[in-house]
């Protein structure tokens, strides 16, 4: 559950991000305030993400003006893993269209975990969403190219525009994670026999294998999630990666599923669109503001870092993220409840 711990702090509602100095004042404040926390166990399904040190702890904050702010290990490199979905989905839909991509995928929460079979079976094989792994590597497959190559190609150059600097793989993730990847191939094949994937599925669960093992720091995903809160402008490159539209469309997905089968409760109570990964990442995107960036390896049982929750929902209250909360403005009178 998300207990949040925060009753303490004011709910700061605001149009634009703190000014700098206070950005970084606050980061510290959340690094300070949990990086004693030892709740959550590092992913070891994945024999390569279980050697991890668990207690590394980075935040990175970055504006639209592309002004970051880095605290404790934010720039020490770990897997991307599921964070990248849904930047691949914003580069996919980018290419193909709002519609496309809709159709082919869909929208909706499977209310199941990240890696469920029975999700695909109860929706006549289809993958239902982007942020699922099936669903996920349906997207990566209908990256435009002319072979896998190319498409793999596509996303890493679309990545690496995103953090704004050459991304590159870790190889000992990516054999670990190719070795011991048979639950994915067999959503791929799953997708495949309902007529749902035109692509060889090895070949495609390869590519999404590639962009899982992507190295990346919170400092990379603050600036990536920057970019999509600032209509799909690297506000540090001055790259424009994707569209506005593409930016909305992203941010609505991982809101509704970017935390797993957490996700209405994140967003109930912490009230921001996040992505998070098993390599214990996690992007927390506020439009018109900025992104948080977080790298945390213990994890809640659904997947989320558990140290990355509490930092973002700290960040939330104290920076005035939360897309939900609004001030009161002088009323006119109060309102009164009808007389029964
Ligand atoms: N590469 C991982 C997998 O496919 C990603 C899982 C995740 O981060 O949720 O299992």
């Amino acid at each position: 559950m998300f207990r949040t711990d925060n009753d303490d702090v004011d709910q700061h509602v605001s149009t634009t991000l703190p000014v700098g100095e206070e950005v970084a004042r606050l980061l510290r404040v959340a690094h300070e305030r949990y990086r004693n926390l030892d709740d959550g166990a590092v992913a070891d399904y994945i024999p390569a993400l279980a050697k991890v040190d668990p207690k590394l702890f980075g935040i990175s904050a970055c504006s639209l003006d592309g002004e970051t702010s880095d605290v404790g290990d934010a720039t020490v490199p770990f897997g991307i893993e599921s964070t990248s979905k849904a930047f691949v989905y914003a580069l996919v839909t980018n290419a193909l269209g709002h519609d496309a991509v809709k159709d082919k995928i869909g929208v909706n929460n499977t209310g199941m975990p990240f890696n469920s079979v029975m999700a695909i079976e109860l929706h006549e094989g289809s993958p239902r969403n982007p942020m699922v792994n099936a669903g996920a590597i349906a997207t990566t497959a209908l990256m435009p190219g002319a072979s896998p190559d190319e498409q793999w190609t596509a996303i890493l150059a679309g990545l690496s525009a995103f953090a704004g600097r050459q991304l590159v793989m870790d190889d000992d993730i990516y054999e670990s994670e190719m070795r011991t990847n048979q639950r994915n191939l067999a959503l791929a094949r799953l997708l495949q026999s309902y007529g749902r994937l035109d692509n060889d599925p090895q070949e495609m669960v390869d590519i999404y294998t590639r962009q899982c093992s992507l190295r990346v720091t919170a400092h990379d995903l603050a600036v990536m999630g920057a970019t999509l809160a600032g209509g799909g402008v690297n506000p540090v490159t001055r790259e424009k990666v994707v569209s506005p539209q593409v930016c909305r469309d992203t941010l609505a997905v991982i809101a509704t599923s970017g935390m797993y089968e957490r996700s209405g409760e994140w967003l109930f109570e912490i009230g921001i669109p996040a992505k998070s990964g098993v390599g214990g990442g996690i992007v927390a995107i506020t439009p018109g503001k900025g992104a948080v960036g977080t790298f945390s390896p213990p994890l809640d049982e659904a997947g989320n870092s558990v140290r990355g929750q509490y930092a973002i929902a700290y960040l939330s209250r104290a920076a005035g993220l939360n897309v939900f909360a609004s001030a009161a403005r002088d009323g006119l009178r109060d309102h009164r409840a009808p007389k029964l």
